[in-house]
């Protein structure tokens, strides 16, 4: 039987990285198994205006490409089922009632024992159970009633969560065996730390799908580094393509202890994403980037400028200020300038034909031996004077693409502020 697996975030704000970590590895498993992927909002213990975080949880699936099976369903709709089984475990004289609210009779001896699919045999000593609260007082069922329900009524056959859910998963095998329900199999997985071994928050840096989108990471890149976060292949393959990850991905290779983020990796995996799209793709998202971030800038230029940093820049956040002098003025640096060199650049650029990357880059180096200059001194000034940075993209490039008018004009600026 295919397995039934569901991503079940409560909806208290932007999708954390660790979330999507869950929802990632029950999607892997779901797409390799031919199996299908749930999507559940657990809003039983939120009072919280839930539609905003609801839209940004199916946005941020959506955006890495992790669609789920059916409708989205909400655990609040099913609280009448909840109080009915209630109902049921009392009159059968398990549960009972205690101050307005129904409490659960939790077995005192004995353990309660699972095969967890990624820590393996987990004993629970019951004497550790409380009887729990099901239904609080004023009627609302709770979080670990509800969500053994929800698995049941939704044929879940795999409850894949975090590890913080570990000491839930006695108390919802009780439930469920009182309710003469099947059991899911139950699979924990690891947190994530920061590269300061520390379970990973703001202060290591984004923590949000939102955020790493903001910052310019492409979702194969992050879907493919998320991927690596606790689980291999062959313990070598780094990168691969979504397909290849829904092949590979199993539960075996799934490991127990904790997987460090490191920001350094994504980084290098994005700008290896980068780098592999075809270049009107991404020209395509890097137009869709800037527009998010709200950049109104010349769609043709942007095209244009587009090839001149594909293979310079890690991430698409980064084209603003390595590329923002083809859309905007530049304020050099007067001490990086150079008031002879630039004279003699503007003379060889002014009447340079074709105005073209080979003949600039050519009159360029013909002024080099002519100042006596190694072409990296003579280009600086020059490169600092156009593109108002000493880090850019190819000069010849950027000077055919900014052109002859606006390349004089930024040349003489530079001149009369002093150089
Ligand atoms: N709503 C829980 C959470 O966001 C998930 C519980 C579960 O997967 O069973 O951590």
């Amino acid at each position: 039987m295919p397995p039934v697996v569901r991503f079940a975030p409560s909806p208290t704000g932007f999708l954390h990285i660790g979330g999507v970590h869950t929802a990632l590895f029950n999607w892997l498993f779901a797409r390799h198994e031919g199996g299908e992927f749930r999507l559940r909002i657990e809003n039983t213990d939120t009072n919280r205006e839930v539609d905003t975080a609801t839209e940004q949880i199916q946005e941020s699936l959506s955006w890495l490409g992790l669609d789920w099976d059916g409708e989205l369903t909400f655990q609040l709709d099913r609280m009448e089922r909840c109080r009915e089984e209630a109902q049921r475990l009392v009159a059968e004289d398990r549960a009972y009632e205690d101050e307005g609210a129904i409490r659960m009779r939790m077995p005192d001896e004995g353990t309660t024992a699972w095969d967890d699919l990624i820590r393996g045999g987990i004993e629970w000593e019951n004497e550790r159970l409380d009887d729990l609260v099901i239904v609080r007082a004023d009627g609302r069922p709770t979080y670990n009633f509800a969500s053994p329900i929800e698995d049941w009524l939704d044929g879940i056959t795999h409850v894949l969560r975090g590890d913080d859910h570990v000491s839930n998963t006695p108390k919802q095998i009780q439930i469920l065996q009182s309710l003469s329900a099947p059991l899911p199999e139950y699979g924990h997985l690891a947190n994530i730390l920061g590269p300061d071994g520390k379970k990973l928050s703001k202060r290591h840096g984004a923590t949000s799908v939102e955020e790493f989108r903001e910052q310019g990471y492409i979702p194969e890149a992050l879907v493919n580094f998320l991927a690596l976060l606790g689980w291999s292949y062959d313990d070598k393959t780094t990168v691969m393509s979504r397909d290849e990850l829904v092949e590979r991905f199993t539960l075996d290779r799934v490991g127990a202890s904790p997987a460090v983020f490191d920001f350094q990796k994504l980084d290098w995996l994005n700008g290896v994403y980068l780098r592999e799209l075809p270049s009107g793709e991404y020209a395509d998202r890097l137009l869709g980037y800037l527009r998010e971030q709200g950049y109104e800038w010349d769609e043709e230029l942007v095209r244009k400028a587009a090839p001149l940093v594909q293979e310079k820049i890690a991430t698409l956040a980064e084209f603003p200020a390595f590329a923002g002098f083809f859309f905007g003025a530049v304020e050099p640096d007067a001490a990086l300038l150079d008031g002879a060199v630039l004279e003699h650049a503007e003379q060889s650029l002014a009447d340079l034909e074709p105005f073209t990357a080979e003949s600039i880059e050519q009159s360029l180096r013909v002024l080099a031996e002519r100042l006596e200059l190694k072409p990296r001194e003579a280009f600086q000034p020059i490169r600092v004077a156009v593109t108002g940075s000493k880090i850019s993209p190819g000069l010849f490039e950027s000077i055919e693409l900014l052109g002859r008018e606006r390349t004089l004009e930024r040349i003489r600026r530079a001149r009369e502020a002093g150089a």
